[in-house]
């Protein structure tokens, strides 16, 4: 591990939930703020799509079917900036697309670390060693790379062999030169419990900071439509996953959102507390539904029908959402809100290890592949 000032960062600078206390804090003073002003509807994380293109092509992507102007097209440097600046999100998340396909994305990055936004650039982890000598180690950017399970299932769930292992050999490569890395997990029906277990061990044997999870929406773009949660069987899963937590475990994620997956709370959908803006302008309402576009934050708040929107609305399209997207920041804003959220929060992040033993979780087993039967959202028999 490199001896500089970034280990300080990954070492002392950082609570057991996997997230630099300095981030912590900018958050809780963020969100205390908005409080304080009376502000209802405010974003914790901006979700900047730079880009839709992508060196993959996953059967559970909804970003890559665009026609080819589209995914030629790419926000410049000057226009994530002030995407930035407008919305005010302490936090920054770039997903894609493929941001490292981006010819300027280190550009971009270095003009929000200046800024002071923690910034998260989600990769599949492909050009990570080719690409990572234009970026620097900071404790406001961290690599999210997306790994969807052991080898056999991460190579299934991206539609291509080889695609795991080059993307250990990124990691590695990241982790030794001192930046700061976390994963991202979006699980699917037919995940195996025991296997994300072991995938998890695996993670934190590598050394990465923490990891996240989400469990996957029902793209209607997406061409496997057959392999997305109800959200009974979401809870049931996650309460499989996360429940009897081995120590070594890390997650930089909300403790509470972790518990509104394993079905432990509840949580309405508060769309605006990750907005998202890309070269079509600021979508809405959500990163995942495209009910048109604002053309500045302002107008996304105040024109948005988010009345329409979230599990209790009937709307079919959020009948089974339970991403973080949607929910993360309702579950931050739960902490910052209540005494009762907060104490909460510390309990689950430093005492809780979610025993139960109804869930036999820690059996030895052999990887297989998530390809059991599966059940499309809607005609879930136990939806
Ligand atoms: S419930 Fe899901 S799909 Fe619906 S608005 Fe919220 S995040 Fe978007």
């Amino acid at each position: 591990m490199a001896g500089n000032g970034q280990v300080l960062c990954r070492e002392e600078d950082r609570t057991s939930m996997g997230v630099p206390v300095s981030q912590m804090w900018t958050v809780a003073s963020y969100v205390i703020a908005q409080k304080l002003r009376g502000r209802k509807q405010y974003p914790v994380v901006l979700m900047l799509e730079p880009l839709f293109r992508c060196n993959l092509a996953c059967a559970g992507c909804g970003k890559i079917q665009y026609p080819a102007h589209v995914l030629k097209t790419d926000l410049t440097p000057e226009q994530c900036f002030a995407a930035v600046d407008e919305c005010g999100a302490p936090l920054v998340s770039i997903p894609g697309g493929e941001p490292l396909m981006h010819p300027q994305i280190a550009e971009i990055v270095e003009g929000l670390v200046a800024r002071k936004k923690y910034v998260y650039l989600c990769t599949n982890g492909l050009l990570l060693k080719e690409k990572i000598d234009q970026f620097k180690p900071s404790k406001y950017f961290s690599f999210v790379v997306h790994m969807d399970g052991q080898r056999e299932h991460h190579d299934f769930a991206v539609c291509r062999e080889g695609t795991y292992d080059k993307a250990v050999e990124g990691i590695r490569e990241a982790l030794q030169r001192g930046f700061r890395l976390t994963t991202n997990t979006t699980l699917f029906d037919g995940a195996d419990p025991k296997s994300v277990r072991e995938f998890f061990d695996e993670m934190m044997d590598l050394g990465v900071e923490g990891m996240m999870l989400s469990p996957g929406y029902t793209y209607d773009k997406a061409p496997d439509q057959d392999h997305f949660l109800s959200k009974k069987k979401t809870r049931r899963l996650f309460r499989q996953i996360l429940s009897n937590r081995r120590e070594k475990w890390r997650f930089n994620m909300s403790p509470l959102f972790l518990e509104y997956l394993m079905g432990r709370r509840e949580y309405k959908c508060t769309p605006w507390g990750m907005p998202t803006y890309n070269i079509f302008g600021w979508q809405k309402p959500c990163y995942l539904l495209q009910d048109g576009y604002a053309d500045t934050f302002d107008e996304l708040l105040r024109d948005t029908k988010w009345e329409r929107y979230g599990t209790e609305s009937g709307n079919p399209k959020c009948a089974n959402c339970m991403v973080h997207s949607g929910y993360e920041a309702s579950a931050v804003n739960d902490t910052f809100g209540s005494l009762r959220g907060f104490a909460a929060t510390v309990r689950a992040t430093l005492f809780d290890k979610y025993n139960d033993p109804d869930v036999d979780d820690d059996t030895p087993m052999t990887p297989t592949r998530s390809s059991g039967p599966l059940v499309q959202i809607g005609a879930a028999p136990d939806a």
